[in-house]
């Protein structure tokens, strides 16, 4: 039998990157799981034991609703995020506005939505994305991004310290730079002021001291581990994958 065997698995931004991989190697491990992004025709194609359904994490009622009708969850995967690029100096209010709501609110909505249900069945586990950058490590231009990924962390052990005697589990994984459509965006982003996109590229490559990125499918392995039994003694942890970034 799988690792995930009979368990209800919800995971956000599942269309593309890391929730994608989640929410395949959910369903790999026997799990049914309801996969959501905002864009629909990104989660095409996920296949068996995968419902696929259209949520923006950013419409309260529609998390709310989405959650109650499908759940009870055994497994909670807040995966959405956005990567700003700026410093303190040239971040808009509307960037520091929209990576709050989406990086760190949208996971306190989603959590409170799907905890009642895991507390009425006894137990659950949420894994919440967070970053190498952020808490673990500060990064150039990074500012919103490592601010909110911060507040993830906070977020994750204040939900595991209050839950943690009725069987919730609340643990969150910090990535280095993964390989995924949005880094593709960021690489085009920084390739005028790197000389080309090669360029632009070799410069998240060599951040990494392993000299390559990590795949969606390695982060996908970590998130499927503090989702799965075996993590049962795990909880308010912030666990690095990252290559050797910070090391
Ligand atoms: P991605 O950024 O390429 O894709 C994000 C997905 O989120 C898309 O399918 C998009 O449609 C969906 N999405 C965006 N806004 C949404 C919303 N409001 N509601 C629902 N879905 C929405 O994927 P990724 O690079 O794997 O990033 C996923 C998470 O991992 C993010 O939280 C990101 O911060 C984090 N992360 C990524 C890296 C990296 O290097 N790629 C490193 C560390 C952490």
């Amino acid at each position: 039998a799988g690792r995930l065997q009979g368990k209800r698995c919800f995971v956000t931004a599942a269309g593309q990157g890391i929730g994608r991989a989640a929410a395949l190697a959910y369903a790999r491990e026997g799990a049914t799981v309801v996969a959501t992004d905002r864009d629909a025709a990104k989660l095409a194609g996920l296949g068996d034991g995968i419902a696929a359904m259209p949520l923006d994490v950013l419409d309260d009622a529609a998390v709310k609703a989405t959650i109650e009708d499908n759940g009870p969850f055994d497994v909670v995967f807040n995966c959405a995020g956005f990567v700003h690029q700026n410093d303190v100096l040239n971040c808009r209010d509307e960037d520091w506005d929209f990576a709050f709501a989406l990086n760190v609110r949208a996971q306190w909505k989603v959590i409170q939505a799907a905890l009642p249900g895991m507390l009425a069945q006894g137990g659950g586990a949420i894994v919440n994305m967070a970053s190498a950058a952020g808490s673990v490590k500060g990064v150039a231009n990074r500012f919103a991004y490592g601010t909110t990924k911060a507040a993830v962390v906070g977020l994750t052990k204040s939900v595991a310290a209050d839950f943690v005697t009725r069987g919730i589990r609340c643990n969150c994984v910090c990535p280095g730079t993964v390989d995924t459509p949005s880094l593709g965006e960021r690489i085009a982003a920084n390739a005028s002021t790197a000389g080309s996109v090669e360029a632009a590229r070799a410069a998240f490559v060599s951040r990494q001291a392993m000299g390559r990125l990590a795949t969606p499918e390695e982060i996908a392995e970590l998130v499927l581990y503090l989702s799965a039994p075996e993590s049962q003694f795990v909880t308010a942890q912030a666990i690095v994958i990252d290559g050797g970034w910070t090391n």
